[in-house]
């Protein structure tokens, strides 16, 4: 009886584009004539060694009596399949491999440099396959025979192994479907099978897999685009300014005329449209922003000049005497002196802020091309949850904040998001609840239902109706291990599904790391937060993982560097929602050691800055 067969892609093409992936496909499709009753597992995945080893190692030691992988067999330097077989099996079976070989050298030279492996760890037997689609069928075809009889056997080694198997069997139970039949609680996993990753792992596979997110644009109001990343480069149309205009209030002069008395011709505000050319030996009195009237090129500021005659009543200047010759070009700005004709207002790539903003409102531009951003939908999950519209709470219920403190902290970042409500904790409800999200939006921001309850259900869920690929389902990090990041076909497009824990904190903490960092790098943004290094203000006690405390900070001044002074806003628990209000930054402090439990006051921590730092003090601390 095979309980279970996982088909593994390896290969940097199809791990970035799922839909260049046949081969796998192909695969599975064998895998599936040869054992209709096996849970079959497929995943795509880098040319990796370490990933290779860790997915090898996890379906080996995850119910899985075969796994075929296809791809990285070859001799070039990204192809590492057979050393990360190798690094996990415990005994070849290498006359697989020289039948694999034979029968492809029958069909072409190139198989001499294929690489495959074949063996057993622990109760699994793994099969490298090369590639091509051509070459797995081909291959699939000289193993299919001794497929079934060397599971078997394998199995046969292990009698007690495989009588506990097969009780588990007969209740569908795998780890990766285990907590969707709930009738089963008792045999679901007591440790999570996810592989655990670091963050730095998690970024560089969100990164990656941002990649494929398809760019498209669209034309929006200049004033709906602060935050908004340009698509087109806009012009000027016009000089700015477009006529020279006088910097100072004063008088408009010809240079030559040098110093001396001129006489006061007429007068010219901001917005006058001078009518007659200048002539020797006269000025006009000008004000800042006035355009020059033909003839004049330089302006002489009231300070330099004095009144030489008026008319009786003072209304009507007669003559000035100008004290300082006064050079050409003086404090006029030239026709295209701030901006020229032609020049370019913003990039492709540019962020638009409130200076670019006006920048293209000065130049006449109403409209502005963005790159879109994907549409995020948000779903929470729980039975007790209650939409907090609602009056009165039930017993055991609480009001939803994830979905509202979501929406409001997308916005703060510039990323709108649409309400799809709450699901309960039943596999069909979260299917269909999943489902609209996935058609209503691009990206599905879902908090709960992921950790180790029986009523977690948003993994198995993801994997089994939605045949989606979990890139991550564990990460190194307080708040926020059991974080979930998924991509699957839906409709024909590819949806990206980060599955947040419940926990307000970590849902808060997840959507900043892991959310906002995905969504600004689907717009072609630098994902990072900026990072400060700062110091603690009391001394912080460390957890086995790295931790991401919610802090304000403060200036002050009593250490030599300088740096601003972080204060961790009250207990960190991460069902204290409290805990972020009016958090300037995430200080990401290391994983406790046996020799650092914790870090002193005073010590110089990361911080990610991503709100506003609000520093509230610059006096020295009594
Ligand atoms: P879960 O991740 O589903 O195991 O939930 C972890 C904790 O977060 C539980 O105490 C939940 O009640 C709480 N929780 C889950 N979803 C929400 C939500 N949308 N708003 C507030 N609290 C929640
Ligand atoms: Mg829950």
């Amino acid at each position: 009886m095979v309980n279970g067969v996982a088909v593994i892609t390896i290969s940097d093409t199809c791990f970035k584009n799922n839909s260049n992936d046949t081969s796998g496909p192909c695969l599975a499709t064998l895998a599936k004539e040869v054992f209709p009753n096996a849970n079959l597992h497929t995943i795509i995945i880098p040319d990796e060694k370490e990933i290779i080893e860790r997915e090898l190692k996890y379906f080996s030691n995850s119910n899985i009596d075969l796994i075929l992988t296809t791809g990285g067999t070859g001799v070039s330097p990204r192809d590492v399949t057979p050393e990360a077989t190798k690094a996990v099996i415990n005994r070849e079976v290498p006359a697989i491999s020289v039948a694999l070989t034979l029968e492809s050298l029958k069909k072409t030279p190139m198989a001499m440099l294929s690489r495959s492996v074949a063996g057993i760890r622990d109760k699994t037997l793994i099969i490298n396959f090369p590639g091509s689609k051509k070459a797995v069928t081909e291959c699939f075809e000289v193993v299919r025979p001794v497929l079934s009889h060397a599971i078997s056997l394998i199995k046969d080694e292990q009698a007690e192994v495989r009588s506990m198997h097969d009780s588990i069997q007969s209740g569908h139970v795998c780890l990766h479907h285990s907590s969707v039949d709930m009738t089963k609680v008792a045999f679901r996993p007591r440790e999570s099978p996810f592989p655990m990753v670091e963050m730095s792992e998690a970024w560089k596979i969100i990164d990656s897999v941002m990649s494929q997110w398809t760019e498209l644009l669209e034309t929006i109001s200049i004033e709906n685009s602060l935050g908004r990343v340009v698509a087109q480069p806009l012009h000027t149309k016009e000089p700015m300014p477009p006529f020279p205009a006088s910097v100072k209030d004063g008088y408009a002069c010809i240079s030559s005329d040098g110093a001396g008395v001129r006489k006061v011709r007429s007068v010219l505000t901001a917005g006058d449209a001078p009518t007659q050319p200048l002539i020797p030996g006269e000025c006009v009195r000008i004000n800042t922003g006035a355009a020059l009237p033909t003839g004049a090129d330089c302006v002489v500021q009231v300070e330099d000049t004095k009144l030489v005659s008026a008319s009786d009543d003072g209304e009507t200047e007669f003559e000035v005497e100008i004290m300082v010759a006064p050079s050409s070009d003086q404090d006029v700005r030239p026709i295209g002196f701030d901006i020229p004709l032609g020049a370019m207002l913003v990039n492709t790539g540019d962020v638009l802020d409130a200076a670019s903003i006006g920048l293209l409102a000065g130049a006449g531009y109403k409209n502005v091309t963005v790159k879109a951003h994907p549409k995020v939908a948000l779903l929470s999950t729980g039975n007790e949850l209650q939409e907090p519209s609602e009056k009165n709470l039930r017993p055991a219920h609480i009001r939803d904040s994830n979905k509202t403190m979501l929406k409001i902290l997308l916005r703060e970042h510039g990323y709108e998001s649409i309400d799809c409500g709450i699901a309960r904790d039943s596999p069909a409800q979260l299917t269909s609840a999943l489902a609209t999200a996935m058609q209503r939006a691009d990206v599905v921001v879902c908090t709960g239902g992921v950790s180790m309850g029986e009523r977690d259900l948003l993994k198995p869920v993801l994997l089994k109706d939605f045949n989606a690929t979990l890139h991550f389902g564990r990460v190194r990090m307080k708040p926020g291990k059991p974080s979930t990041f998924a991509t699957c076909q839906f409709e024909g497009k590819i949806k990206y599904i980060f599955a947040l824990p419940g926990n307000p904190i970590s849902a808060y903490v997840c959507c900043l790391v892991f959310v906002v960092r995905a969504l600004r790098a689907s717009c072609g943004l630098n994902p990072e937060w900026p990072r400060l290094n700062v110091r603690l203000a009391a001394a912080v006690p460390l957890d086995p993982r790295p931790e991401y405390a919610r802090a304000t900070l403060r200036a002050r001044y009593d250490y030599c560097d300088d740096l601003p002074i972080a204060t961790l806003i009250g207990n960190q628990c991460s069902s204290r929602l409290l805990s972020a209000c009016g958090a300037g930054v995430l200080l990401e402090l290391p994983a406790r050691k046996v020799a650092h439990q914790e870090l002193p006051a005073g010590s110089i921590v990361s911080a990610l800055v991503t709100g506003s730092l609000h520093l509230t003090s610059t006096q020295h601390e009594s």
